[in-house]
């Protein structure tokens, strides 16, 4: 098998392990790791439709994560996916007004972050142990409402780790907060700050880069990593059930074999399409990938015009893990579409940190025709929740519905046919209030849980544990700081 290396977007061309890069995060120069190259899938599509999630996602990671044993890899697959979920299949489809609904989110925390963050801590334990590492590494993340539990869950009390989690004080769900400051384990902080999403990604982007505050942490025996999509190590397991949805379809005869799909995904930080693309990459027949934004629409700008820009008002919204204006992920897209070229990933992105803007090229936009961006307004994601729940009761969630509501103008656009798969990202019990308000109004009286209680009635669901348990946990984290404090909130944690 060819061994898989990952160098820096913006780099000198040094290039390093899968482990070392999980363990890193992000590189030294502030870009993010790419594979050098993308390995094609070597077991058919049919093989695959027999093999279980497991056995997809090792036939997936092994090709990617290059430096990792079969046994390595088979331990983290197994400690990830298991009885944390709450269905045998892991990643569910369910078929409604003509589309599938890959349910991404029947793990701990209820997001599809989970897909990820419950196998991150095993391959990060593990590259420490390949890589004789003996620090103590702490996981530190900026969160828009998903990541920051997901990764509690995924870290919490797990040996020769800590978690730093900052969120946006006033820019994540009741449910969102309530699971974060609820969260159990010595190694766990949980900081409300006061700013947004961007602020705190930025900042803990800038405390990654922070060279004195890297040694003074290293002088005490911590490094840090990363649990955000900027980690190659969970980018690479979201590719996963890109390819395991395939091979369901195909596997039920829904599709024949090599029949191209479309995937439309609700994005935000453009790590789970991104993931998606690297599967087509890989050789699994995709036709188009449809970005779907909500109000904070800088994607779809950007798809339309070839001019990144991020000046412009923030808009909080009723799916609050998109509210994000700085997709980081994009850059490792923008490296691919500039010929895997750092020097111009890199001047791009210093036009973006500079400037808050930049314009790509048209031999650039070329590279960009797998993709189809467009956006759903506040009103157009209501209206969609109570379209679908009115036609056939199913219930999704605000994320998802952003998605369900592009894909309706993509096929208003194009006529398009294609099959088509749509990431559904979130548990609509996560975002109670808002689904069940865009369902009928009359439910905007009642109390958070009255409201959980209702949604499992009128969808006829089970309330999942993830919501059952924070009922009444007792909150266990009420730090909050400035932006600019973020550091000395990490010393006091640490005690450095
Ligand atoms: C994180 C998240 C997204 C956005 O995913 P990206 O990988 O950041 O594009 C969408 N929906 C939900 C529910 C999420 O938690």
């Amino acid at each position: 098998m060819k061994e898989v290396l990952y160098g820096s977007t913006r780099g000198s061309g040094e290039k390093i392990t899968a482990s070392k890069a999980i363990l890193k995060g992000l590189a030294d120069d502030g870009g993010l790791f790419v594979p050098d190259s993308i390995p094609a899938l070597d077991v058919s599509l049919k093989d695959l439709s027999t093999m279980d999630y497991k056995g997809v996602a090792y036939e997936v990671m092994k090709l990617m994560l290059t430096d990792y044993t079969e046994e390595e890899l088979k331990k983290c697959i197994d400690g990830a996916y298991d009885s944390k979920f709450d269905t045998e299949e892991i990643a569910p489809l369910t078929y409604a007004e003509g589309a599938y609904y890959l349910e991404l989110f029947h793990g701990a925390t209820i997001a599809f972050k989970d897909m990820a963050l419950s196998i991150l801590p095993h391959l990060m334990i593990t590259a420490a142990r390949k890589n004789n590492i003996s620090d103590e590494i702490v996981i530190l993340t900026a969160t828009s409402g998903d990541t920051g539990k997901a990764a509690l869950a995924g870290f919490a009390d797990v040996k020769g780790t800590r978690i730093i989690v900052f969120y946006p004080k006033d820019g994540v769900s009741p449910i969102q907060e309530k699971q974060m400051v609820t969260q159990k384990g010595d190694n766990t902080l949980v900081v409300g700050i006061h700013g947004n999403f961007d602020d705190a990604q930025t900042g803990v982007k800038n405390i990654f880069g922070d060279k004195s505050f890297g040694e003074k942490m290293a002088s005490k025996g911590f490094r840090f990593s990363s649990a955000n999509s900027i980690n190659i190590g969970r980018l690479v397991p979201q590719i996963c059930y890109y390819v395991y949805s395939y091979t369901r379809l195909l596997g039920e005869g829904k599709i024949a074999d090599g029949e191209k799909i479309n995937f439309v995904v609700p994005t935000g930080n453009f790590g789970n399409i991104l993931a998606a693309y690297y599967a087509k990459q890989m050789g699994l027949p995709v036709a188009k990938l449809i970005c779907a934004s909500n109000t904070n629409k800088v994607l779809f700008d950007f798809f339309e015009s070839g001019t990144y820009d991020r000046n412009r008002e923030f808009v909080l919204t009723s799916s609050p893990s998109m509210d994000i204006l700085i997709s980081s992920n994009l850059e490792r897209l923008i490296y691919r579409i500039a010929g895997n070229d750092s020097a111009r990933c890199a001047e791009l992105m210093k036009n973006l940190s500079e400037g808050g803007k930049y314009d790509i090229k048209q031999s650039e936009r070329d590279g960009l025709s797998d993709f189809y961006g467009n956006y759903a307004t506040e009103e157009e994601t209501a209206n969609e929740i109570a379209r679908i729940y009115g036609a056939c009761g199913y219930i999704i969630d605000t994320h998802t519905s952003v998605a369900s509501a592009v894909y309706g103008k993509y096929v208003r656009d194009t006529k398009d046919e294609t099959k088509t798969v749509i990431a559904s990202t979130a548990s609509p019990f996560k975002f109670t209030r808002s689904v069940m308000n865009a369902i009928d109004k009359k439910y905007d009286a009642m109390g958070d849980f009255e409201l959980v209680d209702e949604m499992a009635k009128i969808g006829n669901l089970e309330i999942p544990n993830a919501i059952n348990e924070i009922r009444t946990a007792p909150v266990l984290h009420d730090k909050q700081c400035d932006k600019d404090k973020m550091r000395d909130v990490i010393s006091e944690f640490l005690g450095l």
